[in-house]
């Protein structure tokens, strides 16, 4: 049977973060006769399996930190309170179906057509869908973007394929006893923090001594040292060189590590090694686009690929900042330069915040430390930190406070604040208003003028000396 034929003004590949906000405000405000196309779930990775379900769980870990820490006020508890994981998922799996259908019906209300189907280009400008009931539609678009995302990556370890990614996780049934992290980046950090916390056995191999490898120095020392306080057991140095299934819910992990070569058993394996963007079935070949060396779809600063009509966007492109707000605010732009007449809308790659959801938080914005100083050389930046432990653990014994650590860091004579760091309780609330001063602007002299606000931990950004 011939495909279905369709035309529109702007197709978007990819029913995530980016490619939705895209659609709707290209139809929504602008007219555009916009399709799009998800082949799973609507809403992509951060609704489905990434920051949503991840937040939520983070929550549930946080409230089990808070109990263990209410006893210090005057609360008492025989033994902790039991979770309940099986209740606990379905809970979060009723609210994710929920956010799918919000979705469904923003994309209706905005006048986007919508296909459920897999999407796979056909030539330059054209895009075969094959819909769920295998019937097959072709669309001829003007304009088309990629927003196809990315997966978890798998190692190339001999059995790898009887442990799980962060997809894996949101799938768990159970409860694992004991985990195996396999990651130093947010998502693996994330990851161990919560599983620590709801009492799982965590162990965490990291390639060298510190995780997080891309924040700042104090980021890294600091939060290492406090995983290892919280009873995360750290594997540095290590990898891996096979991953067995014994049957029985267990798995055993062959591995290297500072102290030499071992194995040890499992309930759960979890690869957290990295992103790869989502061309498995694309057929972006017959594109002509270019590609980095790591796979990202190459775009300029207005996410132009080099062939004219087709742009990209979110974790597909090569503009380095993988999260969701960062996906959605390139969309708009790229609605309003297209369908909107103004020409010049683009992100500003720079200077945007970001908070890993450990424990405790961190939250970071602007140039760690060593890319400052190499940015503006050594004697043009000052550096202000404090470390100290916030007025919620005075109630409790010395091994049982989490430390709280800022940076600030200035460059200039006039001390432009270039990048701002923060671990403690709150930083991921904290971040946000920071941001906005930072974004403007802000110098060191700014920052004090402002009055602090006692007794809390963000007043001491105000007043560091
Ligand atoms: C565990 C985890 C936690 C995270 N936590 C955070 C967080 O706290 N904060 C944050 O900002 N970011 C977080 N992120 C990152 C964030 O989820 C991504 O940066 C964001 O979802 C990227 O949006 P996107 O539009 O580029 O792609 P996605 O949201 O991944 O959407 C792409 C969509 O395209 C679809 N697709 C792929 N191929 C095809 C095809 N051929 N045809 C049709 N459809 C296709 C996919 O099914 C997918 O739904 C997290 C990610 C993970 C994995």
């Amino acid at each position: 049977m011939a495909p279905i034929g369709k035309e529109c003004d702007f197709l978007v590949l990819g029913g995530g973060s980016g490619g939705l906000a895209c659609a709707r405000r290209a139809s929504a405000m602008y007219g555009a006769k916009t399709i799009a196309i998800e082949v799973a779930r609507l809403g992509g990775t951060c609704v489905n399996v990434g920051c949503v379900p991840k937040k939520i769980t983070w929550s549930a870990a946080t409230l089990q930190e808070q109990m263990h820490d209410s006893k210090a006020y005057g609360f008492s508890f025989k033994e902790t309170a039991p979770f309940d994981w099986a209740a606990f998922k379905h809970k979060r799996d009723e609210y994710v179906k929920r956010l799918n259908g919000i979705y469904a019906r923003n994309l209706n209300n905005d006048k986007v057509e919508f296909l459920h189907g897999l999407a796979e280009f056909v030539d330059q400008n054209t895009v075969k869908v094959t819909l769920d009931d295998k019937s097959e539609v072709e669309i001829k678009a003007k304009k088309i973007l990629i927003a196809v995302g990315g997966y978890p990556t798998w190692p190339e370890v001999e059995g790898a394929e009887h442990g799980i990614t962060s997809d894996g996780f949101f799938e768990l049934e159970k409860q694992p006893k004991k985990v195996a992290i396999v990651g130093a980046g947010y998502i693996g950090i994330e990851l161990a923090g919560m599983f620590n916390a709801l009492g799982t056995e965590t162990h965490l191999f990291i390639r060298h001594d510190t995780f997080l490898r891309t924040f700042d120095p104090m980021i890294q020392e600091k939060l290492v040292a406090e995983y290892e306080r919280l009873g995360v057991i750290i594997h540095k140095q290590s990898s891996q060189s096979k991953l067995e299934d014994l049957g029985n819910g267990q798995k055993k992990l062959h591995y290297k590590d500072s102290n030499g070569e071992a194995s040890d058993d499992f309930n759960t394996v979890l690869w957290a090694i990295g992103r790869t963007p989502d061309f498995r079935r694309l057929n972006l070949g017959v594109t002509k686009i270019d590609v980095n060396e790591r796979n990202h779809i190459k775009v300029d600063e207005y996410q132009n690929t080099n062939v004219p009509h087709i742009y990209a966007l979110g974790d597909a492109c090569d503009r380095g900042f993988e999260l969701t707000p960062v996906a959605i605010a390139a969309g708009r732009r790229l609605a309003d330069r297209l369908f909107g007449g103004k020409a010049d809308a683009k992100l500003e790659y720079h200077n945007i915040p970001s908070v890993v959801f450990s424990h405790p938080e961190v939250g970071s914005i602007g140039l760690t430390e060593p890319d400052a100083r190499k940015e503006f050389g050594d004697e043009n930046v000052k550096i202000y930190s404090a470390s100290f432990t916030s007025m919620y653990y005075s109630m409790m014994e010395p091994d049982k406070k989490a430390p709280t650590s800022y940076k600030i860091i200035c460059a200039g004579k006039d001390e432009k604040v270039v990048g701002l760091h923060i671990m403690g309780l709150g930083s991921g609330e904290m971040l946000q208003g920071f941001g906005v001063a930072i974004k403007m602007g802000a110098t060191k002299a700014d920052f004090d003028r402002c009055v602090a606000i006692h007794p809390t931990s963000a007043e001491e950004l105000v007043t560091m000396k």
